[in-house]
């Protein structure tokens, strides 16, 4: 009715669809639109139904024919012949990219990547060139040498461990019951402990010192020395503050996906490859082009020496499998599943060291868990497979006495509540200014026994929570969730905020919990 009406202005219409196939074809094909743009990169559905019941001869056929979302070069002959089948059956055709552009950054010139694995990537603008390329090779005429399959960053021994996984190694044992005996006896903590998400404020000072570090204005020792000296700043306040449960603060990481991505064989990140997040907010998407490998610690130096500056336990934070999957543009030549295992096995090697180096509470972040869940509900079922093992791979071999947390934020959990279950961790931060106590009715559906922080302060506002505002949302979730089980935190980390309203909201936040006890 719509476009009925849209036609009636007389105006040209041309209908974009992206990012999967379209499962209401007919109706889409009988739209009164001059052209309708499909994406032939992800899914085959599109594909099959054009060469099976063809394409109205009155409209022109937009193929989606390059990648909007990945990086990866596109195979330009394969490309030529699913035009060419294409256009059998829609004469009017054009080539186009399969989805926006603003999920890839802007161009690989301006990076220094090894020339091995420059070979095979495309962003913007060498997307654009690639439909240049389709069409001459469409219209027979010879085109560069321009992709060939990935062959970069190979690594058998880590092809090997993941072939060799076996289901005892996604399991943590003994069940929840039990490990939460072991961590009350282990980690004597008083009711409504009180715990930060990770990271505090990322100053204009940090960020000065990080550049000039890059830069080489500063020595790798002043750069060390400086994020140490932060470091003790901070564990000190949070003793002055009450806090319960520590951090370190996360100086040294620029971005929580980045910064392990930069340590990491296999991966690679880019200086300029800024996309957008939400709003106005970029970040640098890191690149899965190999075998994942852990090659030594990431972060145990500073988690340690945050530890051995005090009594009160410091929790080791790292990022999950999901979110730097999620946030990373990742190969296609492999199954998902094993790259998520390889990662899996590299942060699973470093919360070992965290627990060796006497670390008693992990907290492994997963914020994408839900936004990485494909568009359509029929991928669910595979996506929340491999991502669960992930975080459960992840997890597992930790002690019975150490306390695993996740934290999740800014989607609507609900809906995945038994996933979330699945993941088995003992404690969960989570949001819930945006869910709107639905979260709460969900854990108590599913009869959820662990631990939740539910964020009693909504990091993303400048506005400093009183207590009774805390106390408001708290008295809310406890008429559901047990008193014994419930933290109290922020709902997202720091990095963000600036330091005096973050010392004056957890001023608060320590006086509700005491006031709670
Ligand atoms: N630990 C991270 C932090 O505190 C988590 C950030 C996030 O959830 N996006 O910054
Ligand atoms: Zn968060």
């Amino acid at each position: 009715h719509t476009y009925g009406q849209l036609a009636q202005t007389g105006c040209a219409l041309h209908v974009f669809t992206y990012y999967d196939d379209v499962d209401w074809m007919d109706e889409l094909l009988k739209l009164p639109v001059q052209s309708i743009g499909l994406d032939f990169v992800h899914g085959t559905g599109n594909l099959a139904h054009i060469l099976n019941r063809g394409f109205p001869k009155d409209k022109t056929l937009i193929a989606g024919l390059v990648d909007g979302r990945n990086i990866w070069r596109t195979n330009i002959a394969a490309a030529a012949r699913t035009l060419k089948q294409l256009a059998a059956k829609a004469p009017r055709i054009a080539v186009s990219n399969a989805g926006p552009l603003y999920h890839l950054p802007i161009t690989t010139a301006v990076e220094k990547f090894d020339p091995a694995l420059l070979a095979h990537l495309a962003f913007a603008e060498e997307r654009l060139h690639e439909l240049r390329l389709i069409a001459d090779a469409y219209d027979g005429k010879a085109v560069e040498a321009w992709w060939t399959p990935l062959d970069v960053g190979a690594n058998m021994a880590v092809r090997e461990r993941v072939k060799k996984l076996v289901d005892a190694e996604f399991t943590r044992a003994p069940s929840y019951p039990a490990r939460r005996t072991a961590q009350r006896k282990a980690l004597p903590l008083p009711v409504f402990p009180t715990t930060t998400i990770g990271s505090f404020p990322q100053s204009p000072e940090l960020r000065k010192m990080r550049a000039d570090y890059r830069a080489g204005r500063v020595t790798a020792d002043a750069y060390k020395t400086f994020i140490r000296q932060k470091i003790a700043d901070v564990i000190k306040l949070q003793e002055d503050l009450g806090l319960d449960v520590l951090v370190h603060g996360e100086f040294e990481r620029t971005d929580m996906m980045e910064f392990f991505a930069q340590q990491l064989d296999g991966m690679a990140t880019t200086s300029n490859g800024w996309i957008i997040s939400y709003g106005t907010r970029v970040y640098r998407p890191a690149i899965v082009y190999g075998d994942v490998a852990r090659p030594r610690p990431m972060s145990v130096a500073e988690i340690s020496y945050a530890q051995s500056l005090t009594t009160r336990p410091v929790k080791g934070i790292l990022t999950g499998p999901v979110t730097v999957l999620a946030w990373s543009f990742v190969r296609e030549d492999v199954p998902i599943e094993d790259v998520a295992c390889q990662l899996a096995l590299c942060l699973r090697a470093e919360l070992e060291d965290y627990e060796r180096a006497g670390i008693k509470i992990v907290q492994v972040d997963e914020p994408a868990f839900r936004e990485r869940a494909p568009v359509k509900r029929r991928g669910w079922p595979a996506y929340f497979a491999w991502a669960i093992k992930a975080f459960r791979l992840t997890c597992a071999s930790m002690k019975p006495e150490t306390q695993v947390h996740s934290h999740m934020c800014y989607s609507e959990f609900g809906e995945i509540i038994e996933h979330i279950a699945a993941m088995d961790f003992d404690a969960i931060s989570i949001e819930a200014s945006r869910s709107k106590g639905d979260i709460l009715e969900s854990f108590e559906r599913i009869k959820f026994d662990r631990q939740i922080g539910l964020g009693v302060w909504d990091i993303h506002s400048p506005a400093v929570p009183t207590v009774d505002e805390m106390r408001g949302i708290v008295d809310r979730a406890l008429k559901l969730i047990p008193r014994g089980n419930f933290w109290i935190n922020p709902d997202c980390g720091l990095k963000t905020r600036g330091w005096d309203e973050s010392i004056a909201a957890l001023k608060n936040l320590v006086a509700l919990a005491k006031a709670l006890r």
